[in-house]
């Protein structure tokens, strides 16, 4: 994952935490013109906000902005983002992102919508300016499936058996490293999602959850694939926009700390998987046990159990194994990343 932004003076901090929490503020008190004073050059776009590439270069300390047709490429020391014109692919760091809306330009700019700035791009870039994610040692593991729902199945094996065989190797790592683990399941039982919610919920501490699951989905699509809940007003993933998705759910107190969770895992499982990973991206959805559960919470898809490749390698013991390092040592980078908060420190 990119490198947290480190503002280089506490002027820097402070400014940068003024202005974020400014953007922050529900659209209905802030008035374009005040967004405009502060520098995001807010335009609405089809109903919704938008700001321009030029003022998040500004904001962020970007050193270069380079477009050359419908590409456009952002860059400042260790981190570069990719984006296009058109689409919803946005590549940081060589990780892939499905942004809520596309790219889009007005007059000659381009503009990337305010709720994938806020949401995405945002925490991604700065996790140790999320709030509330404080420090944590506990880890729920959510094996997906089980019981007499097998999940997805292919002739050798059912996703529910393969869910829990990564889960004990994963819970294996993280007790080494001093973790407290806590399994939503340990052995082949079915569980509802709500009771896999409430079992969730029950962890009082700081935690932070991870469903595992592999796809489904015919002979070509493969990959793997990383969800985190839609933040209010996006809809869930190729589905259309509802009015129900506009209420909060318990999971979007964490959005930030979501999209930061799932960056890390992503990221860090697809260089562990090396030339055996296929990136789908990191995608929002409106699955139950992310909308319900109340730690930071994301939906980890290891590979397609229909496609005749990854079908042998999710049965491989050391590509289920890279799949647990890689999310191991993403688990370490995040607690780092976001234990650095500079609004806590200054209390
Ligand atoms: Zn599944």
């Amino acid at each position: 994952m990119p490198s947290a932004n480190k503002p280089r003076s506490s002027m820097n901090v402070f400014l940068g935490f003024f202005y974020l929490t400014a953007f922050l503020a529900p659209i209905s008190a802030v008035s374009a013109q005040a967004n405009k004073n502060a520098g995001w050059d807010l335009i609405k776009i089809g109903g919704y906000d938008y700001v321009s590439l030029e003022a998040i270069k500004r904001f962020y300390s970007f050193t270069k902005l380079t477009r050359s047709g419908n590409s456009v490429i952002l860059d400042k020391s260790k981190v570069q983002m990719k984006l296009k014109v058109g689409s919803s692919e946005c590549l940081m760091n060589n990780v892939k992102f499905i942004f809520s809306h596309a790219v889009t330009t007005s007059g000659n700019s381009v503009y990337v919508s305010r709720i994938d700035l806020a949401k995405l791009i945002d925490p991604v870039l700065r996790p140790n300016f999320i709030k509330n994610a404080g420090d944590f040692r506990t880890v729920i593991l959510d094996a997906g499936h089980g019981g007499k729902d097998p999940g997805a199945t292919n002739q050798v094996g059912t996703e529910a058996a393969y869910n829990l065989r990564l889960a004990v190797r994963l819970k294996g790592l993280l007790a080494a490293k001093g973790f407290k683990v806590k399994m939503i399941r340990d052995s082949d039982r079915f569980y509802s999602l709500e009771e896999r919610v409430t079992i969730a919920n029950s962890v009082n501490e700081n935690a932070i959850f991870i469903s595992l699951h592999f796809n489904s989905g015919g002979r070509q699509a493969r990959g793997i694939e990383t969800f985190t809940l839609s933040p209010p007003g996006v809809s869930h993933y190729d589905a259309s926009l509802k009015a129900s998705d506009a209420i909060a759910r318990a999971g979007n107190e964490h959005d930030s700390a979501n999209i930061a969770l799932a960056t890390v895992i992503h990221g860090s499982v697809l260089r562990k998987l090396g030339t055996n990973s296929f990136d789908r991206g990191i995608k929002r959805a409106r699955f139950s046990v992310l909308s319900g559960v109340k730690h930071p919470a994301v939906l980890f898809e290891g590979g397609f159990m229909t496609h005749p490749y990854e079908a042998r390698l999710i049965a491989n013991e050391s590509y289920q194994a890279a799949i647990a390092q890689g999310m191991m040592d993403a688990i370490d980078r995040y607690r780092f990343a976001v234990g650095h908060n500079p609004k806590a420190e200054k209390r």
